[in-house]
C-alpha cells in the first residue's frame, strides 16, 4: 500500500474541483506529527457557489423527475465504489485522525453500507393512501426538501458523513457537506466516489473549512432547508439557535456520558471485554463510549481488579500495526484536554487505578499517545462523571441495587447510550426500559445497525438518523386531497 497521503488541495465544489478561497487547513498524522497535506479551506463565497449549484442541480428536471429506483442507482454506485476504494479511504483516515486501519475499513465498509441500504430503503417505500373522510381520496406523500447540509466531527467521518449524504440523496435532496477541521482529507475521498459514480454535478459539495465561518454560513444561509449535525452540545446548541431563528429543522446527534451496568450475575469475561470496548476502543474518541461504570458493590472489588489488570495488557500502539487496541489521540490540544480532565479528577480526590499518563518509551515519544485510565473514588455529580472527556478515560463506581443504580445512572445531563451485563434477561429488560438514553446495549456495547434508528435524549440531541425513517427525516410530508364526486362545493351551490 501507498504510505503517502497525495497532498489534494483542491475541495469538490458544485461538481468541479476548485481551490478554496478560505483559510488553510492542515492535516498530521497523530502517530508522529508528520504532515498530511495543507489545503486551502473553504470560504462564505465557496459556500454560496455550492449552495447556488446545489439549487440548479436539485431543481433540474434530470434528477427532480427521477423515479425512486432510477435515484437509488446512484447510491447503489457510490456503495461500490467506497468498496472498491476502501482500503486507500482507510489509509487516508488514518493519517488524518490516527485511528487504526482495522477501524478505519470498519468505517468505510459501514459508510459503503449506509449508501446501499439507504438505496434499498429508498427503493421499498411507500406513501401512503389515507382513511378517507368524504368523497375524495387522501394521500400523504413524501418530497425532498430541497438543498440540505450535513457537518460532521473527527472522531469517524466516512461513517458520519455517509449516515448524512446517503439518505439526504437517497431523498431527493442536495447536500452540502461540512467535516471538521481537524479530519478534512477523508470527505475529499468520499467526492471522489460520489464524482466515479457521475451523481450530476452540484448535488454534493464538500467545504471543509473553519466551523464558525463555512459552518455558520451553511446554517444561516436562507436557501438551506435543512442540517444535520453531529459534534458537541455547545455548537449543537449554537446551531439550534440560529435554526430557530430561520425556522428549519435541525437534527443533532451530540455528546455523552453514558453508563455501563454491571450486575453481580453477569458472565464477568463477557463484562469486562464489553467495558474495555466500550471505553477505550477508538482511544474513547466516541460519542457513546461507556464512560460512567456501575458495578453491583457485591463484585465491585473483584471486577474492579479484573478490569484493570486486562486494562494494563491493552496494546497501545502505531495504528498501522495489526495488534494495536489503543491509537493516538486525534490532535495535541485534544491530548491536553484529556490530560486536564484527568488532573481534575485528581484533583477532586480521584484514584488513579491505571493509566493517568502518556506512554512511556521511544515507539510513543512522537505521537499523541495516552494509556488507557481507569479512576475510583468520584461520586456521580464528580467533574469526571459529568463532563464528556472524549479521550481513554473511564470512572468507576459501586451501586447497591436497582433503584440506586436507575437514579445514579440517569442523573446525568447526557442520554446517549448505556449498557448492561446480567444474564438475568427479566432484570435487563426492566433497566432497559427504565435508562433514559437512546440506545441500550445488553451484554454487548457499541455495536451498531445501519437498520436501527440511532439517536439522544436531553443534551445529546433531538432527531434519529438511520432505519427506513431515516429517509423520511430528510423530506417534506405532503397531503394531497383528490375529489370523487366531481359535483361542485353544496356551500356555493346557490352561488352559481
Ligand atoms: P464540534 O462541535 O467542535 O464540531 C463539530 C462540527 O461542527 C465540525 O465540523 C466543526 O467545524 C463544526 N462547527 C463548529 N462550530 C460551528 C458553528 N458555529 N456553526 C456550524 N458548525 C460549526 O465537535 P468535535 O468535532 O470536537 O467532535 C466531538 C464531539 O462530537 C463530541 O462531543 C462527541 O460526543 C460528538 N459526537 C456525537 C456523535 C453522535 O452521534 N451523537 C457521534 C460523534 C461525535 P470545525 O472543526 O471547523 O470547528
Amino acid at each position: 500500500m501507498d504510505h503517502n497521503v497525495t497532498a489534494q488541495d483542491k475541495l469538490y465544489i458544485g461538481g468541479e474541483w476548485r481551490r478554496g478561497r478560505g483559510a488553510d487547513i492542515t492535516s498530521n498524522f497523530p502517530a508522529d506529527g508528520s504532515l498530511n497535506a495543507t489545503l486551502p479551506g473553504a470560504s462564505v463565497e465557496d459556500v454560496d457557489l455550492a449552495i447556488e449549484r446545489a439549487q440548479d442541480a436539485v431543481n433540474d428536471p434530470s434528477w427532480r423527475k427521477l423515479l425512486p429506483h432510477e435515484r437509488a442507482t446512484y447510491l447503489y454506485k457510490i456503495s461500490e465504489g467506497i468498496a472498491r476504494h476502501a482500503d486507500r479511504i482507510s489509509h487516508v483516515q488514518s493519517r488524518d485522525t490516527g485511528k487504526t486501519l482495522t477501524e478505519t475499513r470498519a468505517l468505510a465498509m459501514s459508510a459503503s453500507g449506509t449508501f446501499r441500504y439507504m438505496a434499498a430503503a429508498l427503493e421499498t417505500m411507500e406513501d401512503a393512501l389515507t382513511p378517507s373522510r368524504g368523497n375524495y381520496l387522501t394521500m400523504s406523500v413524501y418530497e425532498p426538501l430541497g438543498v440540505t447540509a450535513g457537518i460532521t466531527p473527527w472522531n469517524s467521518p466516512i461513517a458520519s458523513d455517509a449516515q448524512k449524504v446517503a439518505p439526504a440523496l437517497a431523498a431527493g435532496n442536495a447536500i452540502l457537506l461540512k467535516p471538521s477541521s481537524w479530519s478534512p482529507l477523508v470527505c475529499l475521498e468520499l467526492a471522489r466516489v460520489i464524482e466515479e459514480a457521475g451523481l450530476p454535478k452540484g448535488l454534493f459539495s464538500t467545504l471543509p473549512g473553519a466551523g464558525s465561518i463555512v459552518g455558520e454560513r451553511i446554517v444561516t444561509h436562507k436557501a438551506i432547508r435543512k442540517v444535520s449535525f453531529t459534534g458537541g452540545t455547545e455548537t449543537g446548541r449554537d446551531i439550534a439557535r440560529k435554526a430557530a431563528a430561520k425556522l428549519m429543522p435541525v437534527s443533532l446527534e451530540l455528546g455523552g456520558k453514558s453508563p455501563t451496568i454491571v450486575f453481580a450475575d453477569a458472565d464477568l469475561d463477557l463484562a469486562v471485554a464489553g467495558v474495555m470496548f466500550g471505553i477505550f476502543s477508538s482511544t474513547g474518541q466516541s460519542c457513546i463510549a461507556g464512560s460512567r461504570l456501575f458495578v453491583e458493590r457485591g463484585i465491585y472489588d473483584a471486577f474492579v481488579a479484573k478490569l484493570v489488570a486486562a486494562t494494563e495488557r491493552l496494546k497501545v500502539g502505531h495504528p498501522f500495526e495489526a495488534t494495536t487496541q489503543v491509537a493516538p489521540l486525534i490532535r495535541p490540544k485534544h491530548r491536553d484536554e484529556v490530560e486536564e480532565h484527568v488532573a481534575k479528577a485528581r484533583a477532586d480526590g480521584g484514584k488513579i487505578l491505571t493509566g493517568g499518563e502518556r506512554p512511556a518509551g521511544s515507539d510513543y515519544k512522537d505521537g499523541t499517545y495516552y494509556r488507557p485510565t481507569i479512576i475510583a473514588g468520584l461520586g456521580n455529580d464528580s467533574r469526571l462523571c459529568r463532563e464528556e472527556v472524549f479521550g481513554p478515560v473511564l470512572a468507576v463506581l459501586p451501586f447497591d441495587n436497582e433503584d440506586d443504580l436507575i437514579r445514579q445512572s440517569n442523573n446525568n445531563d447526557y442520554g446517549l447510550a448505556s449498557g448492561i451485563y446480567t444474564r438475568d434477561f427479566p432484570k435487563a429488560w426492566r433497566v432497559a426500559r427504565a435508562l433514559d438514553t437512546g440506545t441500550v446495549w445488553i451484554n454487548t456495547y457499541k455495536q451498531f445497525s445501519i437498520s436501527t434508528p440511532f439517536g439522544g435524549t436531553k443534551d445529546s440531541g433531538v432527531g434519529r438518523e438511520k432505519g427506513r425513517d431515516g429517509v423520511r427525516a430528510w423530506m417534506a410530508q405532503k397531503s394531497l386531497y383528490c375529489d370523487l364526486s366531481q359535483a361542485p362545493h353544496p356551500w356555493a351551490k346557490s352561488a352559481l
